[in-house]
């Protein structure tokens, strides 16, 4: 039978659709309507697992699966032996220590000798390390942020994003301890036939990333502004110029990054761009 790559993602929940969705965008659709354990992919040699995102770390180390995506706080938790291989940009949160709200915290000394609720016991145990600070952490396995109104806690340590669940329950974020995204983990020992099976996942999952990260710009302009306009765009390499119709002018074509978009955008209006368009890249290879 041919070699195939075992990918494990989480079977339901935050993670369960934007993984899909990658696999997607690098040409892979699963056939998997019923969610069964196990689903194969149709144009390339893979097998998807779909489990608790919690088991999937255990699952890598001990090569049930050979790579898997889920969030770093729950790499980072497991301690198991596994290699983080590629953040992938997605469920971007932060795991952070919260109070009461009427709580006057100053800072993190503050919580020596406090019980703090959390689903995270090892990266908080790391962190009061780190910081010198002793309390009792209490693990608990959901439902966190509950603890300090029902009692059980002085504090919580768990995930934020926008913070609106904190809010509802009257806690107030106080530390961020980590932050984390999505990550593409994989077994420490693969062979070589998986490797390169590998290596070929990765090359379209760096295409769509960097595609994500960078937009295509058109612009017209005279042809005495080429020269600035042109060293104001990085591109991929240098930028593309086409005569227009119109006696003098010209097109110019280039990619620039996400990032620091807006801040070019306005450097070539004042250099004379116009008719800036901007369109999204579907995959970019560099
Ligand atoms: P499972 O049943 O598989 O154990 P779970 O309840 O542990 O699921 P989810 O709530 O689906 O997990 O979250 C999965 C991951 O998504 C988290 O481990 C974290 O990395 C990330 N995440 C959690 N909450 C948020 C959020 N509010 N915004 C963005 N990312 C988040
Ligand atoms: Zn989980």
């Amino acid at each position: 039978m041919k070699t195939k790559l075992k990918l494990a993602i989480q079977k339901s929940g935050r993670l369960t659709e934007k993984s899909l969705q990658l696999l997607s965008e690098c040409g892979i659709s699963i056939s998997n309507g019923s969610r069964s354990l196990i689903a194969s992919a149709q144009s390339f040699p893979l097998e998807v697992l779909f489990l608790r995102d919690d088991d999937i770390p255990e699952y890598v180390e001990n090569g049930v699966a050979d790579i898997g995506i889920l969030g770093q706080n729950v790499v980072l938790e497991k301690e198991k032996s596994v290699q983080e291989i590629r953040q992938l940009g997605f469920a971007k949160c932060r795991l952070s220590l919260a109070v009461r709200r009427e709580n006057n915290y100053t800072n993190i000394s503050d919580l020596n000798g406090k019980k703090i609720a959390t689903t995270y016991p090892k990266i908080l145990a790391q962190y009061l390390a780190e910081n010198g600070v002793n309390a009792e952490i209490e693990t608990i396995s959901g439902s966190v942020e509950i603890a300090p109104s029902i009692g059980l806690a002085d504090a919580v340590c768990d995930i934020v994003s926008t913070g609106s669940t904190l809010l509802m329950n009257g806690l107030k974020e106080v530390e961020k301890v980590i932050s984390s995204e999505a990550v593409l983990i994989a077994n420490d020992s693969l062979s070589q036939e998986k490797q390169e099976l590998l290596n070929r996942l990765l090359f379209r999952i760096d295409a769509v990333k960097t595609a994500k990260n960078n937009k295509y710009i058109l612009l017209n302009a005279p042809n005495d502004k080429l020269e600035i306009l042109s060293n104001l765009l990085p591109g991929m390499d240098s930028p593309t110029i086409m005569p227009l119709a119109k006696e003098g002018w010209s097109s110019l074509h280039s990619v620039v990054p996400e990032n620091q978009f807006w801040e070019i955008i306005d450097e070539l209006k004042a250099n004379g761009a116009q008719g800036i368009l901007v369109t999204p890249i579907e995959k970019m290879i560099v």
